[in-house]
């Protein structure tokens, strides 16, 4: 990342500073309604595509957690970020290859995207030998059990991508804690079904695994829905850093 200044203007910082304001009400609404408690709900400002100097003002206006979907991207931030003395807890939120796992475990606190029993082994590996400290897992789940999007499937009994299967070789990996699941809505879903679905899912998944308690669902345009049915994480980018001119 060549980001010329690692300090944004008092306009960016003013626009960041709004929507901050209005994702934070939007999470308090959607908690009021549901009857949850606004500490339940941690917000992950999704970065991607902005400049670590968006990430630096997003942290000094109190935002502690970031995702990114690009390792070589989130590499490159997370460092300027890092060498500008401030702190984040990065989250890795985007398809993952393997060959990417030893990057990711150096910079990233949680990945949020493991979805085959082959990536939770390779990260495993990964994590043992480049980190001091377990890293926290969420398996991403499929909703629509649609195999070529990617996502672990629950319920089916596939010995790489099976949701069970995934869930062993996370929590028998020395490297990694299994934290629990995470979900895009699928396209052409409405977000009210896709998370019902989830919350199904999650709730079976939760008797098996009592620890592995969070749920990241919920973006831009639907985490009021994500909230009701018992999201602890939600993801959020352009609602909190403008519009993408790319579609990722
Ligand atoms: C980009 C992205 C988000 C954020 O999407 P917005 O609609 O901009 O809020 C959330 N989750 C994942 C996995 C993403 O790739």
């Amino acid at each position: 990342m060549s980001d010329p200044s690692p300090i944004v203007g008092p306009q960016r910082r003013a626009e960041l500073a709004a929507g901050l304001t209005r994702v934070r009400s939007r999470i308090a609404d959607a908690c009021a309604a549901a009857g949850r408690d606004p500490a339940e709900v941690a917000l992950v400002a999704v970065t991607k595509t902005y400049p670590a100097s968006d990430v630096l003002a997003l942290t000094g206006l109190g935002v502690t957690d970031v995702g990114e979907n690009r390792d070589q991207e989130a590499a490159g931030k997370a460092a300027e970020v890092a060498a500008a003395g401030a702190s984040a807890r990065w989250h890795f939120v985007g398809r993952l290859q393997r060959n990417k796992c030893r990057s990711v475990v150096r910079y990233a606190d949680v990945v949020q995207s493991v979805d085959s029993v082959r990536l939770a082994r390779a990260l495993g590996d990964a994590a043992v030998a480049g980190r001091d400290r377990p890293l926290d897992v969420l398996i991403q789940v499929s909703i629509d059990g649609d195999p070529v999007r990617g996502g672990a499937l629950p319920g089916v009994a596939d010995a790489d991508a099976g949701l069970h299967p995934v869930a062993e070789a996370v929590a028998g990996a020395a490297g990694l804690r299994l934290a629990g699941l995470m979900a895009v809505a699928p396209l052409g879903w409405e977000p009210e079904r896709a998370f019902a679905r989830l919350a199904e899912v999650a709730g079976e998944f939760r008797a098996a695994h009592p620890e592995a308690v969070a749920l990241s669902a919920g973006m831009s345009g639907d985490l009021e829905i994500a909230i009701g049915y018992g999201a602890t994480l939600v993801r959020v980018g352009s609602a909190l850093l403008g519009m993408r001119s790319t579609l990722r």
